[in-house]
């Protein structure tokens, strides 16, 4: 699949995206991207503007909205190239989620508007589903939107949680009750609103690793007007889960994966593992890595899969929960190995840049706890490939 998948003009534009890169990235460049870093903000803007030049930044839209033009294994391949170079500026609630939801139920001053924004590259989006009692059971959300017929307008009032970038961001896409009264998935509403409104308060929260990386943000009397509303007012659960498949077709997992993977490789081949064997020389470890890359290569076809399907068809229930499963699982496994490997070095900071990666597989380790949490649990996708992928009952 993998070699019919890709044409030619495929391996050049991925050959020329990483020319770009080596000329924007600093020389060596082995930081995972965290845009609440300043110095990697700065360099995701400007890795967005020149992106931009290119109309790279969504490779697969349509070019009326300052996209490529082309298939979507330009887009596949600029999201896995950009996990796998570790660079910041690929604005995922952008270019994944907000813009393909958009892209199917937008209208077409909508279009017009936020996907010719996004391709700027001038814009930074969050997304605010999340709530203090609402994660995984997201129809339970209270955050209110209410209408008022007269002025055609929405006022929120309520509280958004683990809301990545929103200290960042100057767009973010909602989900909000908008039917007083209402139960569940029912009297929802979908919106996109500015970041700059009066009323929107932004509280950083730390992360397991230390980093400022998603936020509380509180919306008090926050006024859009109906413009903002994608599709129809009230009937927002819909859109709601179709970004969720969307954001949950990601490829960046496995690009992470590999690079760690590669590095784990390089590593053991300049660094022993007792006086007399090189780590690479060890039959446990040549095991250890080729079951590693044999379950990375399948997590990857299946992540190929679910963004292709999802591309062509309405009709799919449980490839983008599979994906987000292998993805996040294999990204950890390998990470857990190369910590393995690398345990005796922890803690040992110093000049040596080998000490850099130990740090660094360290750091990666502890966030990518969250993969197994973020865009819906690990459990939440095993349920939904159940029940919605597989028609077993609900217990
Ligand atoms: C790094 C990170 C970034 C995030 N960024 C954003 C963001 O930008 N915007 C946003 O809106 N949200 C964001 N989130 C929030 C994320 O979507 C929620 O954490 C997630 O949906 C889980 O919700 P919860 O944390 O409330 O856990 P809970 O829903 O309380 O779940 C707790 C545990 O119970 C399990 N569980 C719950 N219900 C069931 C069930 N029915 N069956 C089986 N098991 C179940 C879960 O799997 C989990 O293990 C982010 C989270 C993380 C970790």
């Amino acid at each position: 699949m993998l070699d019919t998948m890709f044409s030619e003009d495929d391996f050049v534009f991925k050959k020329e995206l990483n020319s770009l890169l080596d000329k924007l990235l600093p020389i060596n460049w082995d930081l995972y991207p965290d845009e609440t870093d300043d110095f990697h903000w700065k360099l995701s803007k400007k890795i967005k503007l020149s992106l931009s030049i290119k109309n790279w930044i969504a490779p697969s839209w349509p070019k009326e909205y300052g996209g490529g033009g082309k298939e979507i294994t330009k887009a596949i391949i600029l999201s896995e190239t950009m996990a796998y170079r570790m660079s910041p500026g690929n604005d995922r609630f952008a270019t994944r989620m907000i813009g393909p939801t958009i892209l199917k139920y937008g209208t077409s001053l909508q279009k017009k508007k936020i996907l010719t924004e996004i391709t700027s590259g001038k814009v930074q989006w969050c997304q605010g589903y999340s709530e203090p009692n609402s994660g995984s059971d997201l129809a339970s959300i209270t955050t209110k939107g209410d209408y008022n017929k007269e002025t055609e307008t929405i006022t929120i009032n309520g509280i958004k949680v683990w809301t990545t970038l929103a200290n960042r961001a100057n767009r973010m896409f909602i989900l909000v009750r908008s039917q007083p009264g209402s139960k569940r998935h029912k009297g929802l509403t979908f919106a996109v609103l500015d970041m700059n409104n009066k009323g929107i308060t932004v509280n950083p929260i730390k992360n397991i690793a230390g980093k400022f990386s998603f936020n509380e943000v509180i919306l008090k009397d926050v006024k859009i007007s109906s413009e903002n509303i994608i599709g129809k007012l009230h009937e927002g659960w819909k859109i709601a889960l179709d970004l969720l498949n969307f954001e949950r077709s990601g490829i960046d997992y496995i690009g992470w994966a590999e690079r760690c993977l590669d590095d784990l490789i390089s590593y053991s081949k300049k660094n022993r593992l007792t006086k007399n064997e090189m780590i690479f020389d060890s039959e446990t470890f040549k095991k250890r890595v080729a079951i590693l890359k044999a379950d990375l290569e399948s997590a990857k076809i299946m992540t190929y899969k679910a963004i292709w399907k999802k591309s062509v068809s309405d009709d799919i229930h449980m490839e983008p929960s599979m994906s987000k499963i292998l993805a996040t699982e294999i990204n950890n496994k390998v990470h857990d190995y190369a910590l393995e490997i690398l345990k005796d070095k922890i803690g040992f900071i110093d000049e040596d840049p080998q000490n850099n990666f130990v740090q660094r597989i360290l750091n990666h380790r502890l966030f990518f706890v969250s993969g197994g949490i973020l865009a819906g649990t690990n459990e939440i996708q095993k349920n939904i490939i159940a029940q919605r992928g597989l028609g077993f009952p609900k217990s």
